[in-house]
């Protein structure tokens, strides 16, 4: 089995040299649905997998745009339309300057299998540009959104490509984003998702991945007969995603006693609670300050500059900022100080190596493409609204979405149980894998 393996990721990397994010994904997925293919025979021998590692199109385009000293500048924009075979592709843009192919394909790549575990029709795709918002005033992000925008309307549309949101993509820029295509295209259609309440978008939409995170970790412990009330939870990042990760987790009785930026880690002892948390939004949404500033503000909590949160002894760990923010050497400490359960907010926030750690020590390990399917989900929702015409209620989309979290553990379960044991990342590639599989051999040689 090794080396089919292998021999499939000998030829994967043949034709992507230089995208180490990609291979990483790949080889993820490739580890856990291979030895599933080969023991089926509907799907053996058809390359399935071979043709879901190539993007069906990849767009690449120049975005040039002025700043604030009439000086011109110019950003590299791409949109991966990775597999159409559920739905349209479906997948969020991420402004950051570490955005690059290798980055963006292994986050198509994930977002297929992650759409396909939502139940819902959506493909999967993801895109972006290397300009960093941060820093840059509104009328800059303004002017960048409406240049991208020029090039990206004509490869996206209601029933084709439906972007969203990710790294440095929040409300602010799917307005710009969003108002360049309405202007372009002279109809208002839901192209986007993470639209504003008022003019399209979900009730729920902002809360989606956090809580959803939260919502598939409450499943995990209840399997075990477990819960969150009391526990002590770690949180990195301080955006979207940890925001409304780290609110649920209040609601439900945890303790969370960090945050994060690029710049470091702020631990508070006493706990976050729901005032500190305003605190932290309007520092981040609308001051759109550093997290250091909370240390300064809270004189019971600390920022340790340049240090990542999992050297605090905790029960819950929710990586919720970027890929690769927890190495083998973090998962070593996290298990040593007595984490045993891990949810994943962001895409491939865990190294394999501290994957490895963490299914070795039979510590709860959920990955991004299930515990942080429910922002897609709601996604998928907004498009279901969209396309109604209707609104539902802040109740019915977030009991939707505690039912597809829970959905998604159970698939997980059918999936991903070994000797009494539940393997999560097995689980959901395959889980993931079956459904796009099934609709691909229906529809020929694609
Ligand atoms: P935001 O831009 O709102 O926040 C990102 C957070 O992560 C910020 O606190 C940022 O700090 C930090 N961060 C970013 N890059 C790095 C880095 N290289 N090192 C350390 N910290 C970093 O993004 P989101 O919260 O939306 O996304 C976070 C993660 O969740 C991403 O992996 C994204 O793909 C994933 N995700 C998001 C979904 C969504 O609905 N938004 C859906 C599913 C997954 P700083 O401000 O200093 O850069």
């Amino acid at each position: 089995m090794d080396k089919i393996v292998s021999q499939f990721l000998a030829q994967v990397n043949a034709r992507n040299q230089n995208e180490p994010e990609f291979m990483q994904a790949v080889t993820e997925v490739a580890e856990t649905v291979i030895p599933y293919i080969v023991q089926q025979d509907i799907y053996y021998g058809q390359n399935i997998l071979l043709r879901m590692v190539e993007p069906e199109r990849v767009v690449s385009f120049r975005v040039a745009w002025i700043d604030d000293n009439e000086e011109i500048q110019v950003n590299r924009g791409y949109r991966i339309e990775m597999n159409s075979a559920i739905g349209p592709y479906k997948g969020g843009l991420r402004f950051h300057p570490s955005v690059n192919l290798s980055v963006l394909k292994f986050l198509a790549f994930e977002q297929i299998f992650k759409n396909s575990l939502t139940t819902l029709p959506m493909g999967g795709g993801k895109g972006g540009s290397d300009f960093n918002p941060k820093g840059r005033s509104d009328t800059e992000v303004m002017r960048f959104c409406q240049s991208f925008m020029t090039e990206l309307f004509r490869h996206i549309g209601p029933n084709r490509d439906i972007p969203a949101g990710d790294i440095g993509v929040g409300s602010r820029e799917i307005g710009y984003l969003f108002g360049q295509y309405k202007r372009l295209k002279n109809e208002f259609t839901g192209v986007l998702t993470g639209k504003g309440v008022s003019w399209g978008g979900s009730l729920i939409r902002p809360e989606a991945t956090g809580y959803g995170v939260v919502y598939f970790t409450q499943q995990m412990l209840d399997h075990q007969n477990d819960n969150l009330e009391g526990k002590k939870i770690v949180i990195s990042g301080s955006g979207n995603v940890a925001q409304f990760a780290a609110e649920k987790c209040i609601q439900l009785g945890g303790k969370v006693m960090t945050l994060s930026d690029s710049s470091g880690y702020i631990f508070d002892p006493d706990g976050i609670d729901e005032e500190k948390l305003a605190f932290i939004m309007d520092l981040k949404n609308v001051k759109r300050g550093r997290i250091h500033e909370y240390a300064e503000h809270y004189p019971s909590a600390s920022f340790h500059s340049g240090k990542k949160p999992w050297e605090v002894p905790c029960e819950i760990a929710l990586p919720c900022a970027t890929q690769n923010e927890l190495s083998g050497k973090d998962a070593e400490l996290l298990i040593k100080n007595g984490c045993r359960c891990v949810g994943e907010g962001a895409n491939m926030p865990s190294t394999p190596e501290a994957i490895t750690l963490f299914v070795k020590n039979k510590v709860l390990f959920a990955p991004g493409k299930a515990s942080n399917a429910g922002g897609v989900a709601v996604s998928g929702l907004e498009m279901a609204q969209n396309s109604l015409r209707y609104s539902w209620t802040r109740e019915e989309v977030d009991q939707r979405l505690q039912t597809i979290m829970k959905d998604i553990h159970q698939s997980c379960i059918q999936f991903g149980t070994e000797k009494e044991q539940v393997n999560y990342v097995k689980g959901a590639n395959i889980a993931g894998f079956v459904k796009i599989a099934d609709a691909m051999l229906a529809q020929g040689v694609v």
